[in-house]
């Protein structure tokens, strides 16, 4: 099948593999064990990776906290950072946030916590799915003291406005943390998070391994505290004990070096790509396909390997059962253990029945022209016959 689920996962590019092995069998070692060599040459190989990821973020190596991914991070910036907060604290986040970052907030207000959930700018509109300053602004409370929206989102691809947002908050010294999992290595974001204290990262979604990616925390701006989910030997800096992934930490930087390398190209291909088969089903469906989320002219509104469409009538799961050739994700549920419809989709004003008519296209580094255009003909013919078959039933 052709891999169009580059949301879910990314392929580990094989360069990025070819950087990782030596540390499984050769440089073992244990990057805190600097008694001999082994631990040296793990540990010099760690720091060099920490400064990759620095870089891409504009931060001082030592705020980069490597963890095991993500949720871990997603976690370690709202349950670290809220649990050091005054009880009854306000905290604000948009309402298509990962489940990472909603669930660790839903804890807090279990804990006495207050939080605010803003709402995208709805579907139809040309910036639908994207969390405007002016919402946010409007959510401020005197006692809100952390701020969550992420980079991009993973269902609907639409970007937000990091710095205007890390500009209120800067004002107010409120806390802002940025999940930009899947803007990394995908849209420029140096200068837009130039001014976030806490920003959380994944390898596997721009070609890297599988269980590692990390958090940085910079505190040069807010003074804040955090304290760790995790305490065992003290390792970075206290904040995430655990012997260190040494070849995911090498494999992560790597693949991000090679992102940056060729962002600009990569992000003009990937939105052509998109584009292309947007208007390829357009062309042979019309109105029985519609677009979820913002425009497709503006990759700083909307990731360019991103489409998410719906097919008025049909249901996103049924679709996919049709399609097996393809590997996509419809918009019914972000993990197939969960029956709802996306919360994301819902959140843009779509009604249930509309987000289970949806499915989720990520456009990767490893698609061709010529998968798109198969990808076209082989979702057109399966809508056409789901559509037939929905009128033979009905006639
Ligand atoms: N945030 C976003 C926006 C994501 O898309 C994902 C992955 N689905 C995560 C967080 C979690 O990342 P990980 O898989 O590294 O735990």
């Amino acid at each position: 099948p052709i891999y169009l689920d580059n949301h879910a996962t990314t392929r580990c590019d094989p360069r990025v593999r070819d950087v990782m092995l030596p540390y499984f069998c050769e440089e073992f070692g244990n990057a805190a064990s600097i008694t001999h060599v082994f631990g040296e040459r793990a540990k010099d190989a760690v720091e060099k990776a920490r400064e990759t990821i620095a870089a891409a973020v504009d931060a001082d190596p030592r705020e980069v906290i490597f963890t095991s991914g993500a949720t871990e991070s997603n976690n370690l910036a709202i349950l670290g950072v809220g649990r050091c907060l005054p009880p009854g604290s306000h905290l604000v986040a948009s309402s298509i946030e990962h489940p990472s970052v909603l669930e660790p907030l839903q804890k807090l207000s279990e804990e006495g916590h207050t939080v605010t959930l803003v709402r995208p700018v709805q579907n139809g509109d040309p910036q639908a799915g994207r969390v405007l300053a002016e919402s946010v602004e409007e959510a401020l409370k005197p006692n809100t003291r952390l701020v969550s929206i992420m980079a991009a989102n993973n269902e609907i691809g639409s970007v937000q406005p990091i710095r205007e947002i890390a500009a209120l908050c800067r004002e107010r010294g409120i806390i802002f943390h940025v999940d930009a999992v899947q803007a990394l290595g995908k849209v420029p974001l140096r200068d837009e998070l130039r001014e976030v204290d806490l920003i959380s990262l994944s390898a596997h979604k721009v070609y890297g391994p599988k269980g590692v990616g990390a958090l940085i925390v910079r505190r040069r701006q807010a003074g804040f505290k955090i304290q760790p989910l995790i305490y065992g030997g003290g390792h970075e800096r206290g904040l995430r004990s655990g012997t260190l992934n040494v070849p995911g930490i090498v494999g992560f930087a790597h693949a991000v070096a090679l992102a940056l390398a060729d962002l600009e190209n990569e992000m003009v291909r990937l939105q052509q790509l998109r584009n292309l088969l947007f208007h390829l089903l357009k062309e042979q469906l019309g109105e029985r396909v519609q677009l979820n989320g913002p425009d497709l002219s503006r990759p700083d509104w909307r990731l360019p390997g991103n489409l998410n469409v719906r097919f008025p009538g049909i249901e996103g799961e049924t679709l996919l059962l049709h399609v097996p050739e393809l590997a996509l994700s419809s918009g019914s549920a972000c993990s197939s253990a969960d029956p709802r419809p996306s919360h994301v989709l819902l959140a843009l004003g779509l009604s249930e029945t509309e987000a289970r008519a949806s499915i989720r296209v990520g456009i990767g580094r490893f698609n061709t022209e010529e998968e798109i255009r198969y990808a076209a003909d082989v979702l057109c013919s399966a809508v056409r016959q789901l559509v037939d078959l929905q009128s033979a039933l009905e006639g």
